[in-house]
């Protein structure tokens, strides 16, 4: 070991999933959304003048967070946006888990908590689930710096009441609450609705899914103006400028678009609908998924084979090697036609 590398900050990284690209490929292994975003953006895109960018962007991202309060029925200053929900949470973990008591998580999530967590150093507990994959509101109720859960999880696309998730909320007043709603828009109630009543709860959701624009990257948070606040004094400590100019623009073009935004995500509940029919008579069994992605285990092949028997036909789904869920396949949901040929194959490879 060199002298240097004791200064070090060392941290075991997040592995994104893979982003193949090859002819013909049928991807449904991170979650994005197989629609294009909304005409407006492709419009704006076109629209948009270089010259302009010699300038900086508005740091307060102004445009972008009145157009965000008012589709939620907010004021401006509840609402905090960044490069993809990923930068909201991290810069959340940096502001909000400062005190040294450990955080709160369930032990099957998103696997980007435990990262920013090490990175940041701070401690965690990870709470277990249920053996039906459910989070165990009790299980929250003990001393802790801040609790963190996605609604619904990942990768188990289950959502929570929000009855239950306001129990948890009730029972940590004292530390932040923060409510990770990247498939929301898919399914399960929204936990917006009790920002007014709580002032220790951060609501965090995402372009990259719903409004199909993971390639973008904004993600955004809701909350008592005074967490924003917390939240933007660590922004401007770090970089002032997150948002570049065409992200901005772009941005607000999505959230104007509430029609495509229902049509879009409309057409992906009913296609999950059709692939959780299609899948159960195939002998495959899963949680009741409010995502956009099927979290699924077979009663004969294991996942690991059905993994690489997909991957052979250019299908990629997403496989976890972990403790609980190696034995399953996170499933993203495409379009009619993908989850068509993903079912034409599974019927094939299971009729062997
Ligand atoms: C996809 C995802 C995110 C991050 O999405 P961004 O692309 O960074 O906005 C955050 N949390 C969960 C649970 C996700 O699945």
């Amino acid at each position: 070991m060199k002298a240097w590398e004791k200064n070090v900050r060392t941290v075991v990284p997040y592995v994104p999933g893979e982003q193949p690209n090859q002819p013909g490929m049928i991807k449904l292994n991170t979650n994005e959304n197989p629609y294009p975003p909304a005409p407006g953006v492709a419009s704006a895109l076109r629209e948009m003048d270089a010259e302009a960018l010699r300038l900086y962007p508005d740091p307060a991202a102004s445009d972008l967070t009145g157009a965000l309060a008012e589709r939620y029925g907010l004021e401006e200053d509840q609402v905090f946006v960044g490069v993809g929900s990923d930068d909201v949470l991290a810069m959340a973990f940096m502001t909000f888990f400062h005190s040294g008591r450990p955080i709160l998580f369930p032990d099957i999530t998103y696997s980007f908590y435990d990262v920013w967590a090490d990175l940041l150093r701070i401690p965690y507990e990870c709470q277990p689930l249920d053996e039906n994959f459910n989070i165990v509101k009790e299980n929250y109720k003990k001393y802790n710096g801040g609790v963190i859960f996605p609604n619904p999880n990942a990768p188990t696309g289950i959502a929570q009441d929000l009855t239950d998730i306001e129990y948890i909320i009730q029972q940590n007043q004292d530390v932040v609450v923060i409510v990770d709603e990247a498939y929301i828009d898919f399914g399960g109630e929204s936990a917006v609705s009790l920002i007014d009543k709580y002032d220790n709860l951060l609501v965090v959701q995402t372009f990259s899914k719903s409004r199909s624009m993971a390639g973008m990257r904004i993600g955004f948070a809701m909350g008592n103006k005074s967490l924003i606040k917390y939240l933007n004094d660590v922004k401007y400590s770090f970089n002032s400028y997150t948002m570049d100019r065409t992200a901005l623009v772009l941005g607000v073009e999505a959230v104007k678009d509430e029609a495509y935004f229902q049509e879009t995500t409309e057409k992906i509940i009913q296609t999950r609908e059709w692939t959780k029919r299609e899948l159960k008579k195939l002998g495959f069994h899963f949680a009741d998924s409010c995502a956009n992605f099927l979290f699924v285990t077979h009663e004969k092949y294991l996942a690991r084979d059905l993994f690489e028997a997909l991957k052979q036909k250019r299908i990629y789904v997403r496989y976890f090697n972990k403790p609980r869920i190696d034995n399953f396949l996170r499933i993203t949901i495409g379009t009619g036609q993908e989850m068509q040929a993903l079912v034409d194959f599974l019927k094939a490879y299971t009729a062997q």
